[in-house]
């Protein structure tokens, strides 16, 4: 089987596809659905080979004809393939200015890449959803199995850069996995202040 690249969670030609760079994530949160379970609604989207490039998406993508929004998801996290999913969002508002593109992240891009990575992602990405998950440090270091110290204050940081850089930007956070608790409250707090939408996301545990 080759490795899944594109992928819908609907019908068969929807209106809503995703993509798929890589299985890496610099978290480890305790939800993570790659530990839990595969495939993703009948999708296999473990990579067997992260050599990912932009012509074999376009490959997987040429099976799709109905699609008007591209959202950056998948198994790890996408921004640790910045210039490739620059690439692909580039091909992809060539093809069609009008097309709405989505990166759903854990925030942690500026660290990863070592930059500020948002002024990069101008006209070519127009919406940023971001995992948020904690009201602290403490519970997010716990949650999120992340390693570095800095991580929760860089995706609160995050957060504010892109509201204020024009990106349509959201804070997510997972609710009603087994017994952690979230402070939805203070989360909604932080997430209101730096000027972004709000999503509670239900947990699921055959994916999303
Ligand atoms: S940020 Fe997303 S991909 Fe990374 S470990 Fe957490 S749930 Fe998994």
């Amino acid at each position: 089987m080759p490795d899944t690249y594109v992928y819908s969670i609907t019908q068969d030609n929807p209106e809503t596809i995703y993509i798929n760079l890589t299985n890496k994530c610099t978290n480890n949160c305790v939800f993570c659905i790659r530990n839990l379970s595969n495939p993703i609604k009948g999708k296999d989207l473990w990579l067997e080979n992260e050599n990912v490039t932009l012509d074999k998406i376009k490959s997987q993508l040429e099976k799709y004809s109905n699609y008007k929004e591209v959202v950056f998801c998948g198994y790890g996290e996408p921004t640790i393939k910045l210039d490739l999913l620059k690439d692909v969002s580039k091909y992809l508002k060539s093809k069609n200015a009008g097309i709405k593109i989505r990166i759903n992240t854990n925030g942690q891009g500026n660290i990863i890449n070592n930059k500020n990575i948002i002024p990069e992602l101008k006209n070519i990405v127009d919406e940023i959803s971001v995992s948020l998950n904690a009201s602290n440090n403490e519970d997010y270091m716990q949650i999120s199995g992340c390693k570095n110290e800095n991580a929760y204050d860089s995706v609160k940081d995050f957060i504010k850069q892109s509201v204020e850089n024009g990106f349509n930007t959201t804070a997510t956070v997972v609710t009603g996995y087994k017994n952690y608790k979230v402070d939805i409250k203070e989360c909604e707090k932080i997430t209101k202040q730096a000027g972004a939408k709000f999503r509670i996301r239900e947990w699921l545990d055959k994916g999303y």
